[in-house]
């Protein structure tokens, strides 16, 4: 059956863990609770989150419990790196337990993200405005690989559930501002900046400078700790090769992102130089959807040129 307290405590974002907390009041947010709640946000700041374990009912309200008051508490900071890093961790999260749900409770916590879906003839479907919203941005979603039909478009369960990691994803970073919350939530802010390990935008020293618009909105992406679609991470990585970076500074420069792997992007990023990728050119860029402006140098690279670099 969905809902309940297992479905709740695995997914609670969902209206199933509001409904069980709907009785509580803050002052159910004890010291315990609130300490449960740092933890939450700094194991998924290290990338240490783990799937609970519970001994009985009472430990899984206390777990719904302590998702709110980190809720709560990233609301009040307003840190976009721990938000996004928390949203990474927490979809993470579900997507590990879509596998062993039942398509039932599946197609309800679809349905209740926004993404609902038809099957009919063997096939899954989805409308297109859900595909393109859900969707990651890498070629394999790209819509020209996809069958349309009457407006939907075909997916497969895998792929429907990576939709829904998504979906968490964004639910979560959209958090509301929180102001003026109760004392208990201001001391964990406080302390949870002061449990942060100190951390600057790295190697944005070498990224002053003058940059076109298209790179510029990208960089600022970037230091705001903001998660980037693999196309505009690719164009980011050969632009900043193309004007002179190191693999060592670029991989440096991407840790800011929320989502980082150091393997993954040192991976990534010598396979583009010794593939020896260039900077590609404003058309192309403007059929990646990432031009910002029209500023008639045909490369991005020209920009340097044209600024006396
Ligand atoms: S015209 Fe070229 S350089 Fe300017 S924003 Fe578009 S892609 Fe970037």
């Amino acid at each position: 059956m969905v809902g309940g307290i297992d479905f709740a405590v695995r997914y609670p974002f969902t209206s199933a863990a509001k409904e069980i907390l709907k009785s509580d009041s803050f002052a159910a947010v004890t010291d315990e609770i609130a300490d449960m709640a740092v933890r939450r946000i700094t194991d998924a700041l290290n990338g240490t989150a783990r799937k609970g374990v519970y001994a009985g009912n009472e430990e899984k309200r206390e777990d719904l419990l302590a998702y709110a008051a980190a809720r709560m508490i990233l609301g009040y900071m307003r840190n976009n790196y721990l938000t996004n890093k928390f949203a990474v961790s927490e979809s993470k999260k579900v997507r590990s337990f879509l596998d062993d749900e039942s398509m039932e409770n599946v197609d309800a916590l679809a349905t209740e993200l926004g993404i609902p879906s038809v099957r009919k003839e063997n096939a899954l479907l989805v409308r297109l405005p859900v595909f393109l919203r859900f969707t990651p941005r890498s070629p394999h979603y790209q819509l020209i690989n996809r069958r349309i039909t009457s407006g939907f478009v075909a997916i497969t369960e895998p792929e429907k559930k990576r939709m829904m990691e998504e979906a968490v994803r964004k639910h979560i970073e959209r958090l509301p501002l929180v102001k003026n919350p109760p004392e208990r939530i201001v001391s964990s802010a406080k302390r949870l900046l002061d449990e942060l390990p100190k951390r600057e935008i790295r190697a944005v020293a070498e990224l002053e400078g003058s940059h076109p618009p298209c790179i510029v909105e990208l960089i600022d992406a970037v230091k705001k700790h903001q998660n980037l679609p693999h196309p505009a991470r690719f164009y980011l990585a050969v632009y900043l090769m193309g004007i002179g970076l190191s693999n060592e500074k670029i991989i440096s420069f991407f840790s800011n992102f929320p989502d980082f792997s150091e393997k993954i992007t040192k991976y990534q990023v010598e396979h583009a130089r010794k593939r020896g990728y260039s900077v590609p050119s404003c058309a192309s860029v403007v059929g990646y959807g990432l031009c910002r402006a029209n500023c008639g140098i045909g490369s991005p690279l020209n920009w340097h040129k044209r600024a006396g670099k």
